[in-house]
């Protein structure tokens, strides 16, 4: 007989009651989804709420029942609010139900898909091989799902890096670098490019920020003069990063030129895709596209327009070998067999930072299976209708303004009752923001434009009908007209 204290385990101690839970989990969770549009968009957490987040981890159990209902008193009334059917902030997706679901059944399983031969990792391939039939790259290529765009993008300038620097840069490290390493993209680039670049050890000086014309695309003559300035002073240039939909305005850059420009100066050819490459799956968008099949590296996000539950985001990189010359590094504890669980191909720890990952990508099998691509390229194709006929409603009420070209589902706005100056108007619109937060009633979210404060809605939202815009229109005229009185 094993002596009772080396059977405990942290299984559940009674299986029934576990299942019972785990039933009502998943009820609640579907009630709690079916009446989403019933909960205000948003709601900040009472401060009683936020003094149990200080709390000491207990030393004594409390069970799985009573950690559930703190679940439900305390963390699941404050949630981001991306769920919500009138959240068009910052830019995120609403998540899936079969997605949530599927991300439970991989923790069941609890896989690595550092590698090894198993169907976690064959489900990953298949998910990234999607994405290169989506995208236009060739089959060859590699690629892998990481946490998200930021991920993304910091892989595929890795890559191109140690690719164009012309010695071996995991090496010899920067300091081998004849002329500093320069890396172009347009005034409206993301931050993560910004950060990449920097953990890259090349330095915030070495990102070009190249001025974008009146629609927010990157100007290219500005570009190629640019880069004939820096080679001219003896500096290298080696990548240029194209916006698929820049975060300020939606904008996509002419990526057929970029390509091109790449071509001729033998630059990395790194596409931004966060917000936009999913697009690839709406016809009517697709053209817009255009050149994004000739990047070298392609950064996308499945958790934006994809509506995958977080975290999940791809990079594509066409050249397999760079991709694994960067990251691969294999020591005897890792070898590979041939037979056995330390078998199979590709082991995706060779193609980026993590050893470990989880399998984010059953959610994406299992969501595709479900929908069918046609559907999800519906959605992008509605967000993008709801964006202009939002524009509309702004052009035509006399107290709002545009104040950007809309490119693909993003709108730029602003409260404007005429005779106000832009600082009042900053200070007006801030106020609105806030009051439409605190209010619940949307989120949209802010940005700046040629030094003016703007509303920004982006609708990456499966759940958004065109009511909810008609309420936003209306909400942020009643509640500027009160705050102008
Ligand atoms: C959101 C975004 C990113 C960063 O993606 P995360 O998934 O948040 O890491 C990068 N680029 C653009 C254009 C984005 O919109």
């Amino acid at each position: 007989m094993t002596p009772p204290e080396q059977q405990e385990s942290l299984d559940p101690a009674d299986w029934d009651e576990m299942r019972s839970l785990g039933h009502r989990m998943v009820d609640d969770a579907i009630a709690y989804l079916i009446g989403v549009r019933e909960r205000p968009a948003w709601q900040a957490v009472p401060e009683e709420t936020r003094a149990l987040f200080r709390t000491p981890a207990p030393e004594a159990p409390s069970g799985a029942a009573a950690a559930y209902r703190d679940f439900v008193q305390n963390v699941l009334p404050y949630p981001t609010g991306n769920v919500h059917p009138r959240f068009w902030g910052w830019y995120m997706g609403n998540g899936t139900v079969l997605g949530a679901l599927a991300d439970f059944l991989a923790s069941v399983m609890n896989s690595n898909l550092g590698g090894g031969s198993h169907a976690a990792n064959l489900v990953e391939e298949q998910v990234v091989n999607w994405m290169k039939d989506i995208i236009g790259l060739p089959q060859e290529s590699s690629g892998l799902l990481v946490s998200g765009g930021s991920m993304a993008n910091f892989v595929g300038l890795a890559v191109a890096r140690n690719a164009k620097a012309g010695f071996d840069v995991r090496e010899l490290g920067l300091q081998a670098a004849g002329g500093q390493l320069i890396v172009y993209a347009s005034s409206e680039v993301h931050s993560s490019v910004q950060k990449g670049i920097e953990l890259l050890g090349m330095g915030n000086r070495s990102l070009r920020k190249v001025p974008v014309k009146g629609n927010y695309t990157i100007d290219l003559t500005a570009l190629e003069a640019a880069i004939g300035a820096d080679r001219q002073a003896g500096r290298q240039p080696v990548c240029v990063v194209g916006n698929a939909g820049s975060i300020n305005t939606g904008a996509i850059d002419d990526l057929v030129g970029l390509a091109d420009i790449c071509k001729r100066h033998r630059l990395w050819f790194h596409i931004d895709g966060a917000i936009g490459a999913v697009a690839m799956l709406a016809p009517s968008i697709r053209p817009l596209l255009a050149g994004i099949e000739r990047a070298d590296s392609v950064g996308l996000d499945l958790h934006k327009w994809m509506h995958m539950p977080f975290e999940a985001g791809c990079i594509l990189v066409r050249d397999e070998e760079a991709h694994r010359k960067t990251f691969s590094l294999t020591p005897e504890y890792l070898a590979r067999e041939t037979r056995g669980l330390a078998a199979g191909a590709p082991w995706f720890s060779d193609y980026g930072l993590q050893l470990s990952r989880e399998f984010r990508a059953l959610k994406v099998w299992m969501s595709i299976k479900e929908h069918g691509l046609a559907r999800f390229g519906r959605m992008i194709e509605r967000n993008v209708a709801q964006a202009r006929h939002f524009g509309r409603l702004v052009e035509e009420a006399p107290d709002l303004e545009l104040m950007a070209p809309i490119g693909l589902d993003i709108v730029c706005f602003r409260f404007h009752p005429g005779g106000l100056a832009d600082a009042a108007l900053d200070a007006l619109n801030k106020e609105i923001l806030m009051r439409l937060h605190e209010g619940g009633i949307a989120v949209p979210s802010y940005t700046t434009l040629n030094g003016r404060y703007c509303l920004r809605i982006a609708i990456a939202n499966h759940r958004s009908t065109i009511e909810d815009f008609e309420l936003l229109a209306r909400e942020v005229r009643r509640i500027g007209r009160e705050l102008a009185r």
